[in-house]
């Protein structure tokens, strides 16, 4: 008999599956603080359960923090960031990265398998889209991190669902995963200390605001002009940027977070002083703040990386104008982090 996938049930799920096995109630909530609060990947860990109760659920039920397999592993040189490409049941893999911040660990999880969204810059789509991945699958990359760094007293205290992927396009699995994170009797992440980017997708961020949590959110801008955003991303074609705009606004009215806009920047692409006027005009006046990230060049794309000076010049005009703005504080630039690239390298070497 396949095995039943454990993580990802909510607690009355899992209750109503464990009862209907013969357990008393209150076990579930031990076996969910065991997955969530204590990162047990295996259920002989389960300390409190008798051997028979581990023996049944380790017969029916699989854990998927403790199945993953990791395909290719890299440390940044200066130790803070750890990017792991992990394989799911599948045979699928998605990438995860965990950086090591003063206030503590923050983690990057990816939404999907590969991407549909084809943007001109990102290597996450290069292999094309795969499928959703599931909250199990979601939960799965923050406790393969999260499992060990346990043992040191440590925590993944945020999370960025900034990974592959587009999570608008898989907001019920994505929620499904950071309500179980949000649980104060699983990791106990705080809303505010979780983001969720997106490319533009209108009614997923328009289904977050219903939604009501009081998640940061983030959008992926890269571009102030109809022209320019269309050819890098291909998905202003279906939801031009301003009724993103307007559909963030309305996030930001709902729960007072400052909305983020996320800008890469591209060497002779969208790095000039009137693409700084265009999004300075588009922007002015709200609550929002403005993160440059100077470009992780992907070969296949063929996009360069500015220089240092003209990101600054860049920085500087936004400032001159009273844009909040900083400059995205690079982790791992020397291990492949940005999105997609370590998996899109590992399917490129396995194909030639
Ligand atoms: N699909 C979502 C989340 C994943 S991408 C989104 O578009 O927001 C996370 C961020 O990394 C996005 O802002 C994306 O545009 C950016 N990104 C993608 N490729 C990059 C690259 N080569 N260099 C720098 N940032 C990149």
């Amino acid at each position: 008999m396949a095995k039943k996938e454990i993580m990802g049930l909510t607690l009355p799920e899992l209750q109503e599956e464990l009862m209907a096995l013969g357990f008393k109630k209150f076990r579930a909530e031990q076996v969910f603080r065991w997955l969530y609060e204590r990162s047990a990947v295996t259920f002989d860990e389960m300390s409190n359960l008798s051997k028979s109760d581990r023996a049944l659920l380790a017969e029916r039920y699989s854990i998927a923090a403790g199945e993953v397999k990791v395909l290719r592993e890299y440390r940044s040189a200066d130790g803070l960031t750890h990017k792991v490409l992990l394989e799911l049941t599948d045979g699928a893999s998605v990438e995860t990265v965990v950086m090591h911040h003063d206030y503590g660990y923050s983690v990057c999880l990816s939404s999907q398998v590969g991407c549909a969204m084809n943007c001109a810059f990102c290597a996450s789509g290069l292999h094309g889209f795969v499928r959703n991945l599931t909250p199990a699958e979601i939960l799965a990359q923050l406790y393969y991190f999260q499992s060990r760094l346990q043992k040191t007293g440590s925590r993944v205290s945020r999370i960025v669902v900034m990974g592959s992927g587009e999570p608008m396009l898989n907001l019920t699995n994505v929620l499904k995963a950071l309500d179980i994170l949000h649980s104060d009797r699983g990791q106990c992440i705080g809303w505010r200390n979780m983001t969720v980017s997106t490319c533009g997708v209108v009614p997923g961020i328009e289904e977050l605001t219903r939604q009501k949590r009081n998640i940061n959110l983030a959008i992926s801008l890269h571009a102030a002009t109809e022209e320019l955003r269309s050819r890098l991303m291909p998905i202003n074609r279906k939801y031009p940027f301003p009724e993103a705009v307007a559909a963030a606004d309305a996030y930001e009215r709902m729960n007072g977070r400052q909305v983020m806009y996320e800008y890469i920047l591209l060497a002779g692409i969208n790095d000039r002083e009137s693409d700084a006027k265009a999004l300075a005009d588009l922007l002015g006046g709200r609550e929002c703040v403005v993160n440059l990230i100077p470009a992780n060049p992907v070969p296949e794309k063929g996009f360069a990386r500015p220089s240092d000076a003209q990101v600054d010049r860049f920085f500087q005009y936004l400032k001159k104008r009273h844009i909040n703005v900083t400059v995205r504080k690079e982790m791992g630039r020397d291990i492949n982090a940005a999105c997609g690239q370590l998996r899109a390298s590992t399917l490129k070497e396995a194909k030639a």
